[in-house]
């Protein structure tokens, strides 16, 4: 990683601007979070902010919280989930997982649901039965994983567990932001704004005890007694960082994010010494559905193979096409199926045309002789059974693709555009404690949030929600561990 700032030793810093038992550095869902704990442990907690107001990424984001075990929500619809089947299916989708978080995670969701509405986030009792992105309406629970695919519906039951806060329009984190920033301000957590964390302060013995600051042209230092915590976000926009760890988004994607999530909290924990995990994991999305049943339809490569069940949850599919020959992918349609994706206006899938014949869609796509109609075959006389044995595709999504004419859409990772989240990031436990590549722990120093490696690593183990979901969840836990340590 290049350009770590310096860590500044205690003993030169000659004055200490302010003090805090625990300093919170960026206000998003993670740093809110975590100074509420903080805050209502006793501690005396500023959180200090690079913006002019809270809000960060959180703020914009969609708004849903992967949350399940049994969620007030979930009875409402109907749906049994239980803390078990939760942890074995992100037990099976999470590339290396860490047990013992996805434990905690999936063992204290129902109360961190609970806890979440106390603090005035909204959810409405309601359930969308379809297959969307995002929602524009106040609806709550959806499926937002690969649940019901194979073979993760072999491994856990599935349940839906997407619970998206309860504002219409695509920026429904806004309200979880207001009211838990609302909540921060009423409890009287300190917020100093403006103010960009630019380095660690360490003490003699290793430990983090202060932060310094930029604020209005001015180097300023603050001294944490009991921890700092780092939730800055993750590095989406920072270019160089993205050159370095996720290459192949530094094309035609297009990060999702602020700009301040600029990697600022990774770049502060390595140099204090913590491990950084999964950097190169990235969540890709250009989903081709709505409508669902463009996921009756076969994705191929270049190669004209299949190579991704087409049900698959949107970010898992893009995972797949990233891994194809030359990120190639085409969506092929008959004509019962055909319709426009309709996200088409931000993921710009175009249609290549269409064809009277399945002999003249290869040779308008430019696939090997042959390649395709063997493809389309061999799918087709499954489908005929409602069967699909080479990816099990769930039968509802099974029909066979023999009604002419044919149409392909251009979904290629580097045709299409595709938004991306980075998931690299600081190695922590599930207490929030930045981790050493020794597994020890930086003594007094905490972080959660995008700038942490916590449970998605990679986009084929992602599920909408999986970065606010254990984002508020684990910056509680690094909140009250950071008030429990001992004072210095
Ligand atoms: C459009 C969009 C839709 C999304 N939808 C969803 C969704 O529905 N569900 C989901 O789970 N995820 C979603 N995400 C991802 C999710 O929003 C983020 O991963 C998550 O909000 C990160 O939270 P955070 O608290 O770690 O960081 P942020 O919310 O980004 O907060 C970090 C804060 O730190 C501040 N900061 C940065 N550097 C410094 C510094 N040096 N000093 C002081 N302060 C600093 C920033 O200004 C910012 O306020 C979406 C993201 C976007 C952009």
């Amino acid at each position: 990683m290049k350009a770590i700032p310096e860590v500044i030793e205690s003993a030169r810093v000659a004055h200490w601007d302010d003090r805090a038992d625990v300093i919170v550095v960026g206000y998003g869902i993670a740093g809110a979070c975590a100074a509420l704990e903080a805050k209502r442990a006793g501690a005396d907690v500023l959180v200090v902010e690079r913006a002019s107001g809270g809000g960060g990424a959180s703020a914009m984001s969609s708004g849903i919280f992967y949350l399940g075990g049994g969620t007030a929500v979930q009875k409402a619809a109907g749906y049994e989930d239980t803390p078990d089947e939760m942890y074995k299916f992100l037990m099976a989708s999470t590339r290396a997982p860490d047990a013992g978080m996805v434990r905690r995670f999936c063992d204290g969701c129902v109360e961190h649901f609970d806890w979440l509405e106390a603090q005035g986030v909204q959810f409405e009792r309601s359930y969308y039965p379809g297959k969307s992105v995002f929602l524009n309406t106040t609806e709550c629970l959806m499926s937002t994983g690969s649940e019901k695919v194979w073979p993760f519906r072999d491994v856990a039951k599935p349940a839906p567990r997407g619970h998206k806060v309860a504002r219409a329009g695509d920026d429904a984190g806004s309200q979880a932001m207001e009211a838990l920033l609302a909540r921060c301000a009423a409890e009287g957590i300190r917020a100093a704004y403006d103010s960009q964390v630019t380095g660690l302060v360490m003490d003699a013995d290793g430990r983090v005890v202060g932060v310094r600051v930029k604020r209005s042209g001015e180097e300023i230092h603050l001294r944490a007694r009991r921890g700092v915590i780092l939730s800055t976000g993750g590095f989406n926009l920072n270019r160089d960082m993205l050159e370095e760890y996720v290459p192949l988004v530094t094309g035609n994607s297009e990060p999702l994010g602020i700009p301040y999530n600029d990697g600022a909290g990774i770049k502060l924990g390595a140099s204090a010494g913590g491990a950084t995990q999964a950097m190169g994991g990235v969540i890709a999305t250009a989903s081709f559905y709505p409508p669902a049943q463009l996921i009756k339809g076969i994705l191929v490569n270049s190669r004209g193979e299949r190579f991704v069940a087409e049900d698959s949850y949107h970010g898992r599919t893009a995972a797949h096409i990233i891994e194809q020959p030359e990120y190639k992918a085409y969506l092929i349609l008959d004509a019962e199926i055909f319709a426009y994706p309709e996200l088409t206006d931000y993921s710009h899938h175009t249609l290549v045309d269409g064809w009277e014949t399945v002999e003249e869609m290869e040779v308008g796509l430019k696939l090997p002789e042959g390649s395709l109609q063997r493809t389309l075959a061999e799918y087709n006389r499954h489908a005929e059974n409602g069967e699909d044995p080479l990816f099990y595709k769930h039968p509802e999504w099974v029909k066979p693709l023999n009604v002419g004419p044919y149409a392909a859409f251009d979904v290629s990772f580097n045709k299409s555009t595709y938004l991306f989240i980075t998931l690299g990031g600081l190695k922590t436990n599930a207490d929030g404690e930045v981790l050493t590549p020794l597994g020890r722990t930086v003594a007094g120093l905490y972080a959660a949030g995008a700038c942490v490696s916590s449970i998605p690593q990679d986009g084929e183990g992602y599920a909408s929600g999986l970065s606010l979901g254990p984002g508020s969840f684990f910056g509680r836990c690094a909140g009250r561990r950071a008030a429990a340590a001992t004072p210095v």
